[in-house]
């Protein structure tokens, strides 16, 4: 039996410096040993591939730390054993995280070559004092620089923002999104910058803004953001959402490789949860599998197929007796534009 097309997520946890609000799997490391993480890495492909067959893969997605760090050789090194292993459509989505200033536009060129046809920039802000309270290492003319190359390269971009940082208004908000209209992207993220224990942040005491104050900020996004919203923190213009996050979130399966990525692979009609360590992988139910769909699934504008397995793991007179919460339609389930706001609270009632 041959098993279905699976998503590939290569972790790079190595990073320049550690921001000031990351709690990413991820270290500073002024010289990764790059040998030693290509070969490790390719162990675990060849170890997929000898599982799981010459599947489809529709997607591969870099993400880290800062895999724009990377050498081009060991990049090609990966994109090279995936292909030996493995199917690659003729428009597997290959994106890969890229922090301004760890790549000049001659390396872009060269993964470009090797297959990269997506980069998902990690801007954070377009204003160099937020840079420096945020720990990032570079300026905003570095990121502005970045996405120059990318567009002569014809590269599809992506950019990621934060906001809700202490003091901020709906007003600062209201400019932050007018600086990203003005970039012309065709997808970006925007996070809400939350403080996490061990991280810096965590021991500075930050005064942050109310829910209040971020659910305001939440609205004046989508009010302000010339793309539409898709996902909780996603917008993009129509046709360019990032697929391997959709798949994802819709709960194809995906193989985590590197250390600390996690996976759900679907092996003989068995659903398995890989953690952390390719080898240790463990099944786990149809209905758990459907919960955890579910959950990813509501975060998005397009919500989750109403299968019977999906039926049979919510409380869908719940869902029906909330309509200002929850749409149903054409044997899909969503949140409204009401319920995203409280995510959360909806899961909870949601899931039996
Ligand atoms: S570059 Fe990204 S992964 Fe690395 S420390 Fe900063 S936020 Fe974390």
């Amino acid at each position: 039996m041959k098993n279905v097309p699976h998503n590939v997520y290569i972790h790079v946890p190595y990073c320049k410096s550690k921001c000031n609000y990351c709690a990413f799997f991820s270290h500073a490391c002024a010289k990764p040993d790059w040998e030693k993480y290509c070969n490790d890495i390719c162990a675990e492909i060849n170890y997929w591939g000898q599982k799981l067959g010459n599947i489809t893969i529709p997607t591969i997605f870099f993400g880290g730390g800062t895999p724009s760090l990377m050498p081009t050789t060991v990049f090609e090194k990966i994109i090279n054993t995936i292909k030996n292993n493995f199917q690659l459509e003729t428009d597997t989505e290959i994106t890969v995280e890229s922090n301004p200033a760890t790549i000049d536009f001659d390396k872009l060129k060269d993964f470009k070559s090797i297959g990269a046809n997506r980069i998902s920039i990690g801007i954070q802000s377009l204003d160099d004092k937020r840079l420096q309270f945020l720990g990032r290492k570079h300026t905003a003319n570095d990121a502005l620089q970045l996405i120059e190359y990318t567009n002569k390269l014809n590269l599809r971009t992506s950019a990621d923002f934060i906001y809700g940082l202490p003091n901020d208004t709906v007003q600062d908000i209201i400019k932050m999104c007018t600086d990203i209209n003005s970039l012309g992207l065709t997808h970006c993220s925007l996070y809400e910058l939350t403080i996490e224990k061990g991280t810096p942040f965590g021991t500075m005491n930050l005064k942050m803004p109310s829910n209040t104050e971020m659910a305001d900020m939440y609205n004046a996004i989508e009010k302000n953001l010339n793309l539409p919203r898709y996902e909780v923190s996603n917008y993009a213009m129509s046709g360019f959402e990032c697929k391997h996050n959709q798949n994802v979130w819709d709960g194809k399966p995906y193989i985590g490789i590197g250390q600390g990525a996690a996976g759900r692979v679907y092996i003989n009609n068995i659903w398995y949860e890989q953690m952390g360590n390719y080898a240790q992988f463990e099944k786990i139910s149809d209905s758990t599998r459907a919960i955890e769909q579910v959950i990813t699934g509501m975060r998005t504008i397009h919500g989750c197929q109403l299968t019977d397995t999906i039926k049979n793991v919510i409380d869908m007179d719940w869902a029906i007796s909330n309509p200002d919460l929850i749409k149903i339609e054409n044997e899909r389930i969503a949140t409204t534009k009401k319920g995203m706001l409280i995510l959360d609270e909806i899961i909870v009632n949601l899931v039996k």
